[in-house]
């Protein structure tokens, strides 16, 4: 695949062949109803790349009237917290979906994922091994050579079976003993080269607290979790391809209630970000971010804390599709569907960012009219609003030149342009503070162009947005960029490169009235500048906005060219 593939998937709408095989299986009868998981593992909050799990199974289910699990992978206890348990519940219901009843936590089946251990010893199919993690390691050969036994290897069935009794009873220390799966330390695939399936930690457990100083490893624990619950579709990315012979091994060799099968999926990478838990934690920790919800970050609670609705990852998730081949999609076709969610969504304000003063000198003193608003002019149902105008008002600093180029089709001495719902306005002065930065313009308005147009037909190039001086509410905006200017953030110098303009905040930004009592989620567009919402920490005293994304759409003018 090359690496605009999917690119062109994102504006066709993506494949998805996990619902074909699904389909199939359907079809053929092998899946008398569809049952999928999302599987989180409670050591940290969840990004977008989980998203796109999250969207194939619970859409799998949903598309072939079956269920969803929300399953928590908690077989880890030095690095998962109730924290992530309790942000993880709360993003997976925001982003919209629902697993009934059916939330469970791996911890819940640690009796019976012991129970079926000791079968597997009983067996021949486990021992308990002695050789440190390090040995185990070395032990363990290489993609070309085969593994070299353990000296524990050939243990009696009755002694593995007391070791791991007393592994379980906390007579040893972490990582003294171990138990492995008994399979083929000469296979080509090294997960089949005897895996560890237990292994000693003595730390307090988010659920079972001090129950067990011996918990089960992801392989062990994950495919048997599936079988309990009735999983027909264990859908997990890639990496664990390699892990599916073992998969099947252990549910050949247990005597489980069902028989799930796993299928892998290409995991979501995106430009200019880093997608994986590890990263995104050091990223925390390391206070280079404000928290695991800095608007930055590509975890969930970050894109809704910077006003990304749900319904635009979800959009994104379908475009991008599902494949088997890796491939890194562009952060721009996330920010193209939120834009164009928005666009149809967001209310229409006027907000100034860096305010300049006019002066509209033959407009009465005192004065104040109401002027009708457009909400959304792609959403008639929005109506309109009444907006303040009188006689001093605020306009972006960039939408005046001195001494304009022929193509600035803004204000400048002796130019017109409209104010937006409002008049004419024509530039007769700039005044210059001594340090020759402008700080106020005096211009005359045109009572007769009421509105924004003129009864002569005369036109003008340039509509401004602005805000009445008087009725202006003072807020701050905090301007987000990529978090690594490069859009390859690969490699594991990523610290070193992060973008030291990822956060601008502007503060003394002017908004209109009406935005005055905004909460956080409700992103609107403030006209010509981009999709903004109320951060959490906004008060009615101090408005604080995030943008969400910006108007321009870098995105789609690339596929347009491309
Ligand atoms: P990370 O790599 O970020 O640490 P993880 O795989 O360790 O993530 P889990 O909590 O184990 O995180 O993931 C839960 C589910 O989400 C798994 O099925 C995993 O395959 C899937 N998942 C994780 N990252 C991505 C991604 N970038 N794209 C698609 N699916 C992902
Ligand atoms: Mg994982």
């Amino acid at each position: 695949m090359t690496d605009t593939e999917p690119e062109e998937k994102a504006e066709e709408g993506g494949g998805n062949f996990i619902l074909d095989i699904i389909a199939e299986d359907v079809a053929s009868g092998r899946a008398k109803e569809v049952v999928t998981r999302f599987p989180p593992e409670p050591n940290g909050y969840l990004h977008i790349g989980h998203a796109k799990s999250i969207c194939l199974n619970f859409g799998a289910a949903e598309t072939f009237g079956g269920r969803c699990h929300l399953r928590f992978d908690d077989t880890n206890p030095l690095k998962e917290e109730v924290e992530f348990i309790d942000s993880i519940i709360e993003d997976v219901r925001w982003l919209g979906f629902d697993w009934g009843q059916h939330l469970y936590f791996a911890s819940d089946y640690f009796e019976r994922l012991y129970g079926w251990a000791e079968h597997l010893i009983e067996a021949g199919n486990a021992y308990v091994d002695d050789l440190t993690a390090d040995e185990i390691r070395e032990h363990r050969g290489t993609l070309t050579e085969p593994g070299t036994p353990s000296p524990h290897r050939d243990r009696e069935r009755q002694e593995n079976l007391d070791l791991f009794r007393r592994m379980r009873g906390g007579e040893f220390a972490d990582g003294e003993k171990v138990l492995r799966a008994k399979i083929d330390m000469a296979s080509g695939n090294i997960n089949m080269r005897d895996p560890v399936l237990y292994r000693i930690v003595h730390a307090s457990h988010p659920r079972t607290v001090d129950a067990w100083c011996i918990y089960p490893t992801y392989d062990y624990a994950h495919g048997q979790s599936d079988a309990i619950e009735g999983v027909t579709h264990s859908l997990c990315t890639l990496e664990f391809e390699d892990h599916r012979p073992l998969y099947d091994w252990l549910i050949e060799n247990l005597d489980v209630p069902s028989r799930p099968r796993q299928y892998e999926f290409a995991r979501l990478n995106l430009t200019h970000t880093v997608l994986s838990k590890r990263r995104l934690t050091e990223l925390v920790a390391g206070g280079h971010v404000a928290g695991w919800d800095d608007p930055r970050l590509p975890t969930i609670s970050g894109l809704r804390r910077r006003g990304v609705p749900a319904a635009a990852i979800r959009d994104f998730c379908a475009r991008i599709g599902v494949t088997k081949n890796d491939a890194v999609v562009e952060m721009a076709a996330l920010d193209h569907c939120t834009r164009e969610l928005l666009n149809k969504t967001a209310p229409r304000r006027m907000a100034v960012l860096r305010p300049l003063k006019v002066v509209i000198e033959n407009y009465p003193e005192g004065k104040t009219e109401e002027l009708d608003a457009v909400n959304n002019p792609e959403d008639e149902a929005a109506g309109t609003r009444k907006v303040p105008f009188s006689r001093e008002i605020y306009i972006e600093r960039e939408d005046f030149m001195d001494d304009p180029p022929k193509k600035f089709f803004r204000l400048g001495p002796g130019r017109e342009v409209r104010l937006r719902y409002a008049y004419f306005i024509t530039c007769t002065d700039a005044i210059k503070d001594a340090d020759g930065a402008f700080t106020e313009l005096r211009c005359t308005y045109d009572p007769e162009t009421r509105g924004g147009d003129a009864p002569d037909g005369r036109k003008v190039r340039g509509t401004l947005h602005w805000v009445s001086a008087e009725h202006a509410i003072a807020a701050e905006v905090r301007l987000y960029d990529h978090l690594i200017a490069e859009a390859d953030a690969s490699g594991d110098d990523f610290l070193d490169r992060l973008n030291p303009d990822s956060l601008e905040v502007l503060d003394g930004c002017l908004i209109e009235p009406a935005l005055g009592d905004l909460g956080p989620g409700e992103t609107v567009q403030f006209e010509r500048q981009g999709y903004f919402c109320p951060d959490p920490v906004t008060t009615p005293e101090k408005p604080v906005f995030n943008r969400t994304v910006s108007l321009r759409d870098s995105w789609a003018k690339k596929q347009k060219k491309g």
